[in-house]
């Protein structure tokens, strides 16, 4: 369940999440070691958080790329509350950090991160900065202060037990007018500072109270939403991932007796028949003049 709204007429907004489902069925549609539960995870918490403030047809995605053993992050959200996403390297191992942690930034190393916001006009809007810290939150409430100029913080977390995924949560605060009174500002950072971590928070309070404790005050009106994993992959795209291929390719899957594709986003596999390949040959065969 999300929850968002705003503070202070309107000069800042608020997000909070809590999407443990949504994370787990993420960790086991791509096989996820618990590593990569977690910097997939919060990737996904973070890319709900912005979904209430998506455009009605907009599409967000953040791109992690970095140069530790996961490689890639890729987290996708829609103003409808959907999420999916992947990452480079699913069965990423490290041992934990020296705070006895998930070594998250250790997955993801130096890189950079890359915003597309697709508004459904004909060209996305890219943005990209340099990876903070490669924790994800921070890393996200930079992009926001240096590529929107929107001061941010991103609080998210993953807890993984034995069973899977245990707590998969964040909120977000967004100062969206300066001329919002310094004093409630301040109040807002020595709460978040004086916050415990948040897999903590998570655990023993809702969202709700959670951001009662980061406004140090009731947050009034609050919408609602149900966070999803989605993913709008069929057959028919699956076959045009294959029309794309040289035609060598996929005389070659026919050869073989079948083609198959997987979605990248949440990895269904889709099994494509030697009679669909044939057809998929003439028609690109068609297009190529042939
Ligand atoms: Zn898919």
């Amino acid at each position: 369940m999300i929850y968002y709204g705003t503070m202070y007429d309107h000069k800042i907004r608020f997000s909070a999440v809590k999407m443990n489902e949504v994370v787990e069925e993420a960790r086991k549609r791509h096989s996820l070691s618990y590593l990569a539960s977690v910097v997939l995870g919060r990737a996904l918490v973070g890319a709900a958080l912005v979904s209430p403030w998506l455009g009605e047809r907009e599409v967000w995605t953040i791109f992690i790329e970095g140069d530790g053993p996961i490689r890639k992050v890729v987290a996708q959200s829609r103003s409808d509350f959907s999420v999916r996403g992947y990452v480079g390297n699913p069965k990423v191992e490290l041992p934990l950090n020296e705070r006895g942690k998930f070594d998250v930034s250790g997955a993801v190393g130096k890189g950079t991160l890359r915003v597309v916001r697709d508004l459904g006009l004909r060209t996305p809007f890219v943005s990209q900065v340099p990876l903070k810290s490669g924790e994800i939150a921070e890393d996200i409430a930079y992009y926001f202060l240096v590529s929107e100029q929107i001061p941010s913080a991103f609080l998210i977390g993953v807890l993984m037990g034995a069973e899977g995924v245990r707590v998969a949560g964040g909120i977000a605060v967004q100062i969206l007018d300066r001329s919002v009174e310094e004093e409630k500002v301040l109040r807002i950072e020595r709460n978040i500072k004086t916050l415990p971590q948040v897999t903590e928070l998570f655990q023993e309070s809702d969202p709700l109270e959670i951001l009662e404790r980061v406004f140090g005050e009731p947050v009034g009106f609050v919408e609602t939403g149900i966070v999803r994993f989605r993913c709008d992959c069929n057959r028919e795209k699956a076959k045009e991932a294959i029309l794309v291929l040289d035609l060598g390719e996929i005389e070659e899957m026919k050869r073989e007796g079948k083609g198959e594709v997987t979605c990248v986003w949440c990895n269904t596999k889709y099994e494509i028949s030697p009679e669909e390949l044939s057809e998929l040959i003439d028609l690109k065969k068609n297009h190529l003049g042939l």
